[in-house]
């Protein structure tokens, strides 16, 4: 197996770095900072994104896209993941949100809801985490009642990233079916935030101050058209969802660079031959680049139209350890000079060390905990009974 990229796909990289440092200010540190100026820097980058033809990149033509090969698509966003993510919250629409409605929408629904995420004018948050249901997805309580031509919603949710953005629409997890099995009885609901009874709350946390938010839904009334797939369909469209989600995220690129600052940094600072310093990073680059080629292995497989579960979970561990590593081995080269914020007058590498540890803790828990994905190997992957 080979995954060099083509001469093609090097040029292309190429033109990427050469936009992304034009366009990205001296500011930027990526999102869940307490600056201002993010969400509209995103929204802004996002619509440059779009009329070069990059944001939607592997779409169909037919929704705005270029139909570009998935690994294009992958060192897309190795590069944006590398700077921080400057698609912001909308990297969720092209990863799986806008592919979800490909998938189960109907001609209307893709045709009101795309056009939007390929032009890059629209926000989603995702609905789905609840008091009492996280890692256990189907215990969903939040409810949509069938009331003549709309589905009326009651509940809360939890840790929903950007929905103080503030969102425009939220890809919601509701349960239609009290009677079916707790699997069967969900649905999703494309839900517009501006819809009356929706209050959002920012909860403070290590990781910023704005990333999590509580969703508060009170007699919401949203239209039947609005119901994405059929009733009941929810399960598969999440769990589908989720598997997209999993291997859009190019973690290790983002790990990737801040090592490579960390290089740069001990040679600047005289620590290049120090032994225990060379192991630590020379550790890390075989760190990194096994998560590149395990994620490199997910992408071959969902290339030939396979569901890789088992692969996206082992990826996923190993991406997320990798940045806590990266964490570790960054503070004790940095030492205490690394637990400076970025604000602070001569934080080494601009606060980076800081971002970095802060960010470690609920990267393993986002989108599906470490615990989780290590049960889907030893179910799926070893063969192992449920835990009992
Ligand atoms: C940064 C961040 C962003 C997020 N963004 C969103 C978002 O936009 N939208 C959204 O809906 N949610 C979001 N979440 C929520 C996230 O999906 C949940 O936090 C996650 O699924 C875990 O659920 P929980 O917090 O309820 O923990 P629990 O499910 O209560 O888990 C608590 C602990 O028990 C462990 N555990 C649970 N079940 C098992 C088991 N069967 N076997 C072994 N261990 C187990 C877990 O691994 C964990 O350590 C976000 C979370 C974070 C940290």
């Amino acid at each position: 197996m080979d995954f060099a990229f083509t001469d093609e796909e090097e040029r292309f990289r190429a033109e990427l770095r050469a936009f992304l440092a034009e366009e990205l200010p001296d500011w930027w540190r990526g999102m869940f900072v307490d600056d201002p100026r993010a969400i509209p820097f995103t929204r802004a980058f996002c619509r440059k994104l779009a009329a070069r033809g990059w944001l939607a990149l592997s779409w169909p033509r037919e929704w705005g896209g270029q139909e570009a090969s998935v690994w294009q698509q992958a060192i897309l966003r190795e590069e944006m993941w590398a700077h921080d993510e400057p698609r912001g919250p909308q990297y969720m629409n092209l990863n799986y949100i806008g592919p979800c409605i490909m998938r189960f929408g109907s001609e209307a629904q893709k045709r009101r809801f795309l056009p939007p995420m390929t032009a890059g004018d629209v926000l989603w948050t995702q609905g789905f985490s609840e008091p009492g249901a996280g890692s256990d997805l189907a215990a969903v309580a939040t409810r949509a009642e069938a009331r003549g031509d709309h589905l009326v919603v009651n509940g809360h949710k939890i840790w929903s990233s950007y929905a103080d953005a503030p969102a425009d629409w939220c890809f919601l997890l509701a349960r239609t079916s009290a009677s079916a099995r707790r699997h069967e009885g969900l649905s999703i609901l494309l839900v517009d935030m501006r819809t009356p009874g929706i209050t959002v709350r920012p909860i403070d946390s290590m990781a910023g101050p704005h990333e999590l938010n509580e969703m508060f839904f009170d007699e919401v009334r949203v239209p039947r058209d609005c119901l994405l797939g059929a009733q009941g369909q929810g399960w598969e469209i999440v769990t589908t969802g989720l598997t997209f989600e999993r291997v859009g995220v190019a973690r290790y690129a983002r790990a990737g660079r801040v090592i490579a600052l960390l290089v740069e940094h001990v040679k600047a600072a005289g620590l290049a031959g120090d032994p225990d310093v060379r192991r630590k990073l020379a550790e890390l680059r075989v760190c990194h680049e096994a998560a590149r080629l395990l994620n490199y292995r997910v992408i071959s497989l969902q290339v030939r139209g396979q569901v890789p579960s088992v692969e996206a979970a082992i990826a996923r561990v190993h991406n997320t350890q990798l940045e806590q590593r990266v964490g570790h081995v960054g503070l004790e080269i940095l030492g205490l000079g690394g637990q400076l914020t970025a604000d602070a007058p001569g934080a080494p590498l601009r606060g980076l060390l800081h971002r970095q540890w802060a960010r470690n803790v609920p990267s393993t828990i986002a989108a599906g905990t470490l615990e989780v994905q290590k049960n889907i190997i030893a179910r799926r992957g070893l063969g192992l009974p449920r835990a009992s």
